[in-house]
């Protein structure tokens, strides 16, 4: 009989072991499942479902090469795999390991119902594989990097199955237009569309660019106003491109390259920080947070998300974000810090905007930048180490950046641009001044600790 291989975050041909295995056993059924109830209130944003249909889109092209095709089924994943079985006699299924708190769940349902075969090949090591000394996980990053790389480099890609045996019935498949994940009004993806090719070829291409300039990542990654990272987060999100994959494209590159495969590191330390912490998107995992006094401040989070808060790197960031879906490593991080320490808003409203608008958003890499952001997280203490938002501007020398995103402070010179000495007309004053937005955290903060 035939074998489904179910997809969720692995949209991909190469390097992808569940078809692997499932070619080699015979036809083979590949199916995705869209469901929105399971997660909850991670249900998949708005970015991430434009940005979705496009990589089913090319992932349904790609299979027809190889005479297969994609199945769409939506519902709880167990259920409509079930379907499958009835209309194709399918009893095997493979997938690929997800560490998500819904997906492991609903690999445990189709467990009960299919012989199930999870595979790995979305991370670099698998998660909850690499433990201390004595067998327990990491908490920290660093000493989990360090594990991490005595395993490194990760096994070779495996290749695409050439061809991929048809199933003597092709199971009903709903249509992907039906599904609505595209907006329709108002459009609002026209920037994404400029920006990013969804699918696996996308991400290659990607990669290829990338690989020119890896070896002066450690010097540029932190500055927006250039290309410097490799922008692949997407890609990697839904699993279009394995890490393995990137990893040996770039690794002989030299110069700083090491640098770039300690964040694909920080990318398999988030997975194993979920997988311990299931509830990291939700909770402070330090818990005298939970008496932290946040702020309920909805204009200020809506300027925020606006990106009219008066400082103009903030500015930029947000406006990148709504525009493109993605937005700068570190702007996000002084985006993030803003939003917890300077307006003193929950790290929750921001991870939920980003989850939103993000096409890279990501349950485990969300949450852990976030907790670690507000210092709430199991690897940081920082919330009283407070970014000077207008510093980090100067220092890495985002002038081009705001002048792309901001473009009525376009006409500022590189000295004033970052810290506008009078407002243009149209750009809002700041929303409140660094000294006093200073002193207000810290006094929440030590409130906080004191016992009433
Ligand atoms: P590169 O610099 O080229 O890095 C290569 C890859 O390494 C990335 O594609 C990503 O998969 C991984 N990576 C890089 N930095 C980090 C990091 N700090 N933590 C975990 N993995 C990392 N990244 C997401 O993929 N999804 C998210 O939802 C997400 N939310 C974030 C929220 C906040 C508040 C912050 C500060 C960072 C967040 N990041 C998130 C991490 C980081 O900003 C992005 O991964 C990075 O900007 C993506 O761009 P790139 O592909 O060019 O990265």
């Amino acid at each position: 009989s035939p074998s489904i291989v179910w997809l969720r975050r692995d949209l991909r041909l190469e390097d992808q072991p569940a078809f692997a295995a499932a070619a080699a056993q015979g036809p083979v059924i590949p199916v995705y499942v869209l469901d929105d109830d399971a997660p909850r209130q991670w249900r998949m944003g708005g970015a991430s479902r434009w940005w979705l249909h496009h990589s089913l889109e090319r992932l349904d092209a790609d299979l027809r090469l190889r005479g297969s095709r994609l199945i769409l089924k939506r519902g709880k994943a167990h259920e409509a795999l079930a379907a499958v079985r009835r209309e194709t006699g399918a009893r095997t299924v493979h997938c690929i390991r997800h560490y998500e708190p819904w997906w492991r769940n609903a690999e445990r349902a189709v467990a009960k119902q299919f012989e199930l075969q999870c595979h790995d090949g979305n991370f670099l090591a698998p998660p909850g594989s690499v433990l201390t000394g004595s067998g327990q996980p990491y908490k920290i990053y660093t000493p989990f990097w360090r594990a991490l790389s005595e395993r490194m480099p990760p096994a070779r890609p495996v290749k695409a199955p050439a061809t991929l045996p048809a199933p003597e019935f092709w199971p009903d498949s709903d249509r992907l237009e039906d599904w609505g994940l595209l907006p329709i009004k108002p459009d609002w993806a026209g920037g994404m569309r400029a920006e990013w090719v969804p699918g696996e070829a996308g991400a290659r291409t990607r990669l290829r660019e990338f690989a020119d300039r890896a070896s002066r990542y450690g010097q540029r990654r932190n500055l927006p106003s250039v290309e410097g990272t490799s922008k692949l987060s997407p890609h990697l999100h839904f699993g279009e491109i394995s890490p393995a994959t990137v990893w040996h494209a770039v690794a002989d590159e030299g110069g700083s390259v090491g640098t770039f495969l300690g964040e694909l590191g920080w990318r398999d330390y988030a997975q194993n920080v979920i997988l311990q912490y299931p509830d990291y998107g939700s909770r402070n995992a330090r818990e005298a947070y939970d008496r932290l006094e946040w702020r309920h401040a909805k204009r200020e989070l809506a300027a925020w998300q606006q990106g009219r808060t008066g400082y103009p790197i903030v500015d930029a960031g947000m406006r990148e974000l709504w525009a493109t879906g993605w937005m700068h490593n570190r702007v996000r991080m002084i985006a993030a810090s803003f939003l917890v320490k300077h307006l003193l808003i929950d790290w929750r409203e921001g991870e939920r905007w980003f989850w939103d608008t993000l096409v890279d958003a990501d349950y485990g890499q969300n949450a852990v930048n976030w907790q670690w952001t507000a210092g709430t997280g199991v690897d940081s203490n920082m919330f009283v180490r407070i970014m000077a938002p207008l510093t980090q501007s100067q220092k890495f020398d985002a002038a081009a950046y705001i002048r792309q995103w901001v473009p009525e402070l376009a006409h500022l010179s590189d000295e004033d641009i970052h810290d506008p000495k009078v407002p243009p007309k149209g750009y809002p004053a700041k929303i409140i001044g660094h000294a006093e937005a200073r002193a207000r955290a810290l006094a929440a903060h030590s409130a906080m600790k004191t016992p009433e």
